[in-house]
């Protein structure tokens, strides 16, 4: 049986053409709206909660524990699904999580507003634990699974960024989606990625045609690769399929993650100007403006041509956040 929905989004999400960017980097450039799920503020992991929620209704659960940044998106929509399910949420955060190959940016985290605002909104009882590396995040968050557990709580642990297989399953038919809304197949579709399930639905749904799909990094972590391999070959069981994946076949570019996962580059917050001023569209400064910055760059290079699309993953709401202190 296919995996059932808790409904949350709504689905088609627009899929339209950029007409000023297209004359501007010389590709014929597309752009997916899943900022426009109308769903808690838009983003794509809307579509993945679905699954999620559901599961976690299906095992019985009256809470749920998820982790991430303070500045998470996927906190502040998880938040929303929660309440909507009338599941309690607990959200352990870090202003900062970060890799430990490549230690903590200096530059100071976005705290304050945006999403956290949003997401206590939502209902969410934030925990803030000390800035640490990703591991010991995911530990706070197992730490504190477990004493709810013992107070005697039925917990559904949500993985990071909604990547599990049912996860990369939304995101498979995300794909499906898109397709059925392009009159002409693209030649590429580039995302944002960092906790996977988006790029490895998406590249299991285009595997075999000729749309190749990139994932610009928004995460300084070579592992990644691996990660997306096992997303990827727990989708295929979902989906009944012996398909296996290796590290290697998944198109990653690691060049626009700047500083670190979570603080502002230069190139992204440049490519976030150039879209809202000549599309009026909102990117991010943590994912899918680095992303838009990678595409520019690779569509000024030739690496990308023909007819492209733009998958906007949402995040815009983290553009009305800021430090602790203002500097001015
Ligand atoms: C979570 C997120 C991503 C990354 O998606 P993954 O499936 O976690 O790789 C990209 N863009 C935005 C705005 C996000 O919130």
């Amino acid at each position: 049986m296919s995996p059932q929905k808790f409904p949350l989004v709504c689905l088609p999400t627009p899929l339209h053409r950029l007409p000023r960017l297209s004359d501007e980097l010389g590709i014929e450039l597309w752009i997916k709206r899943d900022d426009l799920t109308g769903f808690a503020g838009g983003g794509n992991k809307g579509r993945k909660l679905e699954y999620l929620i559901k599961d976690a209704l299906h095992h019985g659960a009256d809470t749920v524990v998820g982790c991430g940044s303070v500045q998470s998106n996927f906190v502040r929509q998880l938040a929303a699904a929660a309440a909507m399910a009338q599941l309690e949420f607990h959200a352990v955060t870090m202003n900062l999580p970060y890799d430990t190959g490549v230690g903590k940016p200096k530059q100071e985290a976005r705290v304050r507003g945006g999403n956290r605002t949003l997401g206590e909104l939502f209902g969410a009882r934030y925990e803030v634990v000390p800035d640490g590396d990703w591991e010991e995040l995911y530990a706070h968050a197992d730490a504190v699974a477990a004493r709810l557990r013992s107070e005697g709580r039925q917990v559904y642990q949500v993985p990071i960024g909604g990547s599990s297989p049912l996860g990369a399953y939304a995101f498979y038919k995300a794909g499906e989606e898109a397709s059925a809304q392009a009159e002409i197949p693209f030649d590429w579709i580039l995302t944002a990625t960092s906790s996977g399930s988006t790029h490895a639905g998406l590249h299991t749904f285009f595997h075999g045609s000729k749309t190749r799909v990139k994932g610009i990094s928004c995460d300084p972590e070579p592992e990644m690769s691996a990660d997306l391999a096992h997303v990827g070959a727990g989708l295929a069981t979902l989906l009944g399929r012996e398909q296996s994946f290796s590290p290697e076949e998944f198109d990653i570019e690691f060049d626009y993650v700047g500083e670190g996962y979570g603080v502002d580059s230069p190139a992204g917050t440049d490519a976030i100007a150039l879209m809202a001023r000549r599309e009026g569209i909102l990117l991010d400064p943590v994912y899918s403006g680095k992303a838009f910055a990678g595409l520019i760059e690779l569509a000024k290079s030739g690496k990308v041509s023909g007819r492209v699309l733009f998958w906007h993953t949402g995040g815009w709401t983290t553009l009305l956040s800021e430090p602790e202190q203002r500097k001015n």
